[in-house]
């Protein structure tokens, strides 16, 4: 079926999907393969629970209804369906890719951008080659601004994300040190990254940056199409960082934000947020109280506070930037009894043990008064002194932190997704 066709079929549908657990009344089903389960075999659950047409690339052993279309490939048809439909619409797209703070920045660009406007933003963290074409397939003809989530691991793919998504804006968070591996380096991970802007360059799209990341400002220089914000007032917002413990103020113009986030880091996730509020004409209060009205989720840089202690759960993911990070800002609270639980990072390739060390010499001269690392990475590490601990699986850490009965601390829980230093949580 030809994508036109495909789309008119599209339209009369409510919105697609690509799970029966979740299926909703007259959408469109697509039957996507995973590496431990197959669309194609649910098609007819799809359909019996109301789904109006059922997109397969597999000959089905059931009644073939005209619901159910068979394609070539249903992936490749999502997002050339997706495509199709971002033609179709005048709605203007901000696309956000970067190492680190996509979701974050994301959320509070959102947040900002419907006080005002009828949005649509990627749900959740549904950033992938999947995720982008189902954002883009929610957007119709009475959405005003669209925020669209990039990730990527490794070359071209935020190039084909932008191809699908034609971006009208577009901004990197941070060029950092994420999948390493996919990316093949650093260079790989700018190279990869700034796909972002040379799609938007070629097609004169406008740009919104940081000032002050050096990198960011040579991969501009020459185009104009650009917004930026800065702290050393040259910017077209300016703004500064005045309080961190343990939450960020943020002075902009004169009005003063008082965010529920903590962290530096998320520093340039509210800048952003300030700044494009501003390019699309949001007044300073709604900005001001959009952005203090946003609490983060999901293990993000989360203040949680017990009966006995004071927590930083950012336990959500890490890599070497985000980690060197999150210390740095954990260094700046002030309390007598700071405990950093850090575990292993993943995807670094080569770079893993260089990457962990690196870690363990930033602690070494810290000044915290524990720091408990777990993960095989960390273990493997030399280590000087004697109050940094290491242990190599989640239980001996689990166990050995139980029995230390930790109380009044001031305490940083960060670690790779895959080891789920949420766990540790409950024994503070
Ligand atoms: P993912 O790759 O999973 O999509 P993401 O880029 O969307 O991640 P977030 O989910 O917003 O990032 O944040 C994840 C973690 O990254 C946070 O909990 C925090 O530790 C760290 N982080 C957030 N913003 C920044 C930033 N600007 N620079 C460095 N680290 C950050
Ligand atoms: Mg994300």
């Amino acid at each position: 079926m030809k994508t036109n066709q495909l789309h008119q079929l599209f339209k009369e549908c409510t919105g697609v999907s690509t799970d029966t657990r979740k299926i909703e009344k007259n959408t469109m089903f697509f039957a996507l393969k995973g590496e431990n389960f197959n669309g194609n075999k649910f098609a007819q659950t799809a359909i019996n629970l109301g789904a109006k047409y059922a997109i397969v690339d597999e000959d089905l052993e059931i009644n073939v209804s005209s619901s159910i279309i068979k394609v070539d490939n249903a992936l490749n048809t999502l997002q050339e369906l997706a495509s199709f439909h971002r033609k179709t619409l005048k709605t203007p797209i901000i696309a956000l890719t970067g190492s680190n703070g996509k979701t974050t920045t994301k959320e509070l660009i959102n947040a900002v951008l419907s006080t005002q406007y009828k949005t649509i933003a990627t749900k959740g963290n549904l950033n992938n080659h999947i995720g982008v074409p189902l954002t883009l397939l929610e957007i119709n003809e009475s959405t005003h601004i669209a925020v669209v989530e990039m990730g990527a691991n490794h070359q071209k793919e935020i190039e084909f994300l932008c191809e699908i998504a034609q971006p009208d804006f577009g901004l990197i968070t941070n060029y950092g040190k994420a999948h390493l591996e996919g990316f093949g380096g650093v260079e790989g991970v700018i190279k990869g990254k700034t796909e972002m802007y040379i799609h938007l360059k070629s097609n004169h799209k406008t740009i919104f940056y940081n000032s002050e990341d050096a990198i960011q400002s040579e991969k501009i220089r020459g185009y104009s199409s650009t917004f930026k914000f800065s702290t050393k007032g040259n910017g077209d917002v300016n703004l500064q960082l005045v309080d961190t413990d343990p939450t960020l103020s943020i002075m902009f113009e004169d009005n003063l934000i008082k965010t529920n986030l903590t962290g530096t880091y998320n520093f340039t996730n509210v800048a952003y947020a300030i700044l494009i509020g501003k390019y699309f004409k949001i007044s300073d209060e709604k900005i001001k109280k959009a952005i203090e009205g946003y609490v983060p989720q999901n293990n993000r840089s989360q203040i949680l506070k017990t009966n006995r202690n004071k927590i930083v759960l950012d336990a959500y993911n890490a890599n070497p930037t985000s980690m060197a990070l999150a210390l740095e800002s954990f260094e700046k609270i002030k309390h007598p009894n700071k405990i950093a639980l850090l575990g292993d990072m993943f995807e670094l390739g080569e770079a893993a043990q260089e990457e962990h060390q690196n870690i363990i010499n930033l602690l070494e001269t810290s000044p915290i008064n524990r720091a408990v690392l777990i993960g095989k990475h960390f273990y493997s590490c030399n280590i000087q002194s004697n109050f940094i601990l290491q242990f190599e699986t989640f239980e001996d850490a689990f166990n050995y932190l139980k029995k230390s009965e930790i109380n009044n601390a001031q305490i940083l829980i960060k670690a790779s997704r895959g080891m789920a230093l949420e766990r540790l949580v409950e024994l503070f």
